[in-house]
């Protein structure tokens, strides 16, 4: 069975792939439509809002069953942000290092203890006959004082979870703890029940 996967992320969908193509699925993204697939304004107020916009968008282009993942970094120290804005936190076009720079130095000479924070993820998918669900994951951690590692994309150099840094542990270990990965099992379990 096809199913359309609204990103243009890499490395959300290597993550999503993970799940869905041992289930069988065949997946398309918006990768597969060369520069070709409609944006859509993400004017949500929550992850799980801003999931739904986008898989909707999926599925009005594609006709297919669409999945959208929203996520995000809620900084205890600064209050729950960026949150819903972490991609666009240092402006626009999204840029992973200016966002970095700009969170470090907002937390700079902020002792570890207070330097916690999650990683949220929604995950919305959306049916051709109108049905819909959300589930949510949650990785709790804190914010390095300086990048750590190379590896992943977006804020993984300097988020320190349970297994270690996100940019320096296995694809296994991140699927383990991370947001994504527990939005993406609760994903696993929950479509079973539609098809
Ligand atoms: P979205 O693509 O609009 O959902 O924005 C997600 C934002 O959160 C981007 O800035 C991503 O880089 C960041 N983000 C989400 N998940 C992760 C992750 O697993 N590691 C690092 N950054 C992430």
């Amino acid at each position: 069975m096809k199913i359309f996967i609204a990103t243009k992320n890499k490395h959300k969908l290597i993550e999503l792939e993970r799940i869905l193509k041992p289930m069988g699925f065949d997946v398309l993204s918006e990768i597969d439509f060369n520069g070709n697939f409609p944006d859509v304004e993400e004017n949500g107020e929550t992850f799980a809002e801003n999931a739904l916009i986008k898989a909707k968008n999926g599925l009005i282009n594609t006709g297919l069953i669409s999945v959208a993942d929203d996520s995000g970094l809620c900084v205890d120290y600064l209050g729950g942000k960026p949150g819903i804005y972490t991609a666009r936190y240092a402006g626009v076009p999204t840029d992973d290092n200016k966002n970095i720079d700009k969170l470090l130095s907002e937390l700079k000479g902020v002792e570890k203890s207070k330097r916690t924070a999650k990683f949220v993820s929604a995950i919305a998918c959306v049916f051709p006959d109108g049905r819909q669900f959300t589930v949510t994951g949650e990785c709790n951690g804190y914010i390095a004082e300086k990048r750590l590692g190379e590896n992943g994309f977006g804020y993984d150099p300097v988020f320190i979870s349970e297994k270690g840094c996100f940019a320096t542990i296995s694809p296994e270990d991140k699927d383990s703890v991370s947001h994504r990965g527990k939005a993406t099992k609760k994903f696993r379990d929950e479509i079973k029940k539609y098809l």
